[in-house]
C-alpha cells in the first residue's frame, strides 16, 4: 500500500456509515440488505428478448485512428451477483427481462442492432448488464455464435464480464471464433476496503489481476473500469482511491485501456437513496478531470485512459456549475479521444467561478467526518 492509499482511511467511512444506516446489523450484512431491499422495488421486464436493451454508434479509437464502435447491449436476465444484492450505484439490472433468452433470440437481438452497422463501425462493444460470459445470461453456444458472426465485419471486439467468469479455454475459444477479442472487466477499485464497503463489489483486486494474468497467457488485452466517487468517500478520497487505483493497475502488463466512471444516480439503487436524502452529490467534472490527467502522467503512452461522464453536467450526474458544465465534459470528451494533457491543463488554466469552491472542498470535506456534501 502506497501513501496516497493510506489517506484514505476506511475505518472512518466504516464507522460513519454504520452508525447512519446499519445499527444492529454487521456492516456488510447491513450494506447487502439494503442494497438488495432497494433493490426489489424495481419492476423488471417480462417481455422475451427479442430487441437488445439499446444499441448506438460511439467514437471510438483503433489502434491511434479514430473510428467508430457499434454497442450493443444484450437484454438478458441480467447480473447475478445483482440477485443476491449487486453494486451499490448498478441500476443495470432494472433493464433486465425475467425469461432467458433463448439462442434464436439472442441472435435476433444481434441482428436488430447490426442496422445501425456501418463499414466505418470498425469495433463491435458487447454488454449484457451483467457478464456476456455469464451462461445464466447467454448460453454459451449463442456466446460463440455472436462472436463468430461479430468477426466477419469487427475489426476488435469488446466483451465486458465479472472476472469469475475469466479462464483460459474459454477465452482460447472466444479467440478461436472472435479472432481480436479484448475483455472489458469492472475493478472499480484496487483498494478491497472500497470494493467491499462502498461498492460491494463481491470480488478483490486479486481476483482481477488473476482474470488479468489468464488474458494475458493467452494474448487478450483488457480494459479496466475505475469508479470515481463511490458512495461514503469524500471528493478527496474519491480522486485519491481513483488516482492509487491507476497506479496499481498500470503494473498489469495486458492493460490497454482505463475507462473512469464517474458515479451517477441510477434508479433503486443505495446510491440513489443516499443521494435523494441529501447524502450524495456525484464527483465533480474537475475531480474526473483532474484524475484523468493525473493518471496520464502515471500510465504515459501505453494505455489510453477515457472516460465519458453518464448524465455528466446534470444533478444525477457529474457536474460542476452552468457555466462551465459543457466546457469541461468537451475536454474530457476530447482528451479520451486524443490522449493529450493540454487538453486538460487548458481547461483547468481557464477555470471558472466554482474551480475554487471545487478546492475547497477537496481542503475541507474531510474535515467534517461526514458523506453530506457540503455544496449542491
Ligand atoms: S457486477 Fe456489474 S452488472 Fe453486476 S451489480 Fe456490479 S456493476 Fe452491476
Ligand atoms: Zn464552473
Amino acid at each position: 500500500m502506497n501513501n496516497i492509499q493510506k489517506m484514505i482511511d476506511m475505518s472512518d467511512t466504516e464507522k460513519r456509515t454504520k452508525k447512519e444506516s446499519f445499527e444492529g446489523q454487521s456492516y456488510i450484512e447491513g450494506l447487502r440488505n439494503e442494497i438488495r431491499t432497494i433493490r426489489s422495488r424495481a419492476r423488471r421486464k417480462r417481455v422475451r428478448g427479442e430487441e437488445p436493451t439499446a444499441c448506438w454508434v460511439e467514437e471510438e479509437v483503433l489502434r491511434g485512428e479514430e473510428t467508430k464502435a457499434l454497442v450493443i447491449i444484450f437484454s438478458t436476465v441480467g447480473c447475478y451477483f445483482a440477485e443476491t444484492s449487486g453494486c451499490s450505484m448498478c441500476g443495470y439490472t432494472n433493464e433486465s427481462i425475467t425469461a432467458k433468452p433463448k439462442i434464436e433470440e439472442i441472435n435476433r437481438q444481434f441482428d436488430y442492432a447490426m442496422k445501425k452497422y456501418s463499414p466505418q463501425t470498425k469495433v463491435l462493444k458487447i454488454f449484457t448488464s451483467g457478464s456476456f460470459f455469464d451462461k445464466r445470461e447467454i448460453p454459451e453456444e449463442a456466446q460463440y455464435e455472436i462472436l463468430g458472426r461479430a468477426k466477419e465485419k469487427f475489426s476488435k471486439i469488446i466483451v465486458e464480464t465479472r472476472s469469475e467468469f475469466v479462464n483460459e479455454n474459454m477465452l482460447l475459444k472466444a479467440k478461436d471464433k472472435g479472432g481480436n477479442v479484448e475483455i472489458a472487466i469492472g475493478l472499480e477499485s484496487s483498494n478491497d476496503n472500497v470494493l467491499r464497503y462502498s461498492v460491494n463489489k463481491g470480488s478483490s483486486f486479486m481476483q482481477f489481476k488473476n482474470a488479468c494474468m489468464v488474458a494475458n497467457k493467452v494474448g487478450v488485452s483488457v480494459k479496466a473500469y475505475v469508479i470515481v466517487k463511490p458512495p461514503f468517500l469524500t471528493e478527496r478520497e474519491g480522486y485519491y482511491d481513483a488516482y492509487c487505483t491507476v497506479k496499481d493497475v498500470c503494473e498489469i502488463e495486458n492493460i490497454s485501456t482505463i475507462s473512469f466512471n464517474p458515479v451517477n444516480v441510477q434508479s433503486y439503487t443505495l446510491v440513489e437513496r443516499m443521494y435523494s436524502r441529501g447524502e450524495y452529490r456525484p464527483p465533480w467534472l474537475w475531480t474526473v478531470a483532474k484524475v484523468l490527467l493525473d493518471s496520464k502522467k502515471v500510465v504515459g503512452e501505453r494505455i489510453r485512459l477515457i472516460s465519458s461522464p453518464t448524465a455528466g453536467g446534470t444533478s444525477r450526474g457529474a457536474y460542476n456549475c452552468d457555466k462551465c458544465n459543457s466546457k469541461v465534459l468537451e475536454s474530457i470528451r476530447r482528451f479520451s479521444l486524443k490522449q493529450d494533457m493540454e487538453i486538460l491543463e487548458k481547461v483547468f488554466e481557464e477555470g471558472c467561478e466554482c474551480l475554487e469552491s471545487w478546492k475547497d472542498i477537496l481542503d475541507l470535506e474531510g474535515f467534517m467526518q461526514s458523506c453530506v456534501p457540503m455544496s449542491t
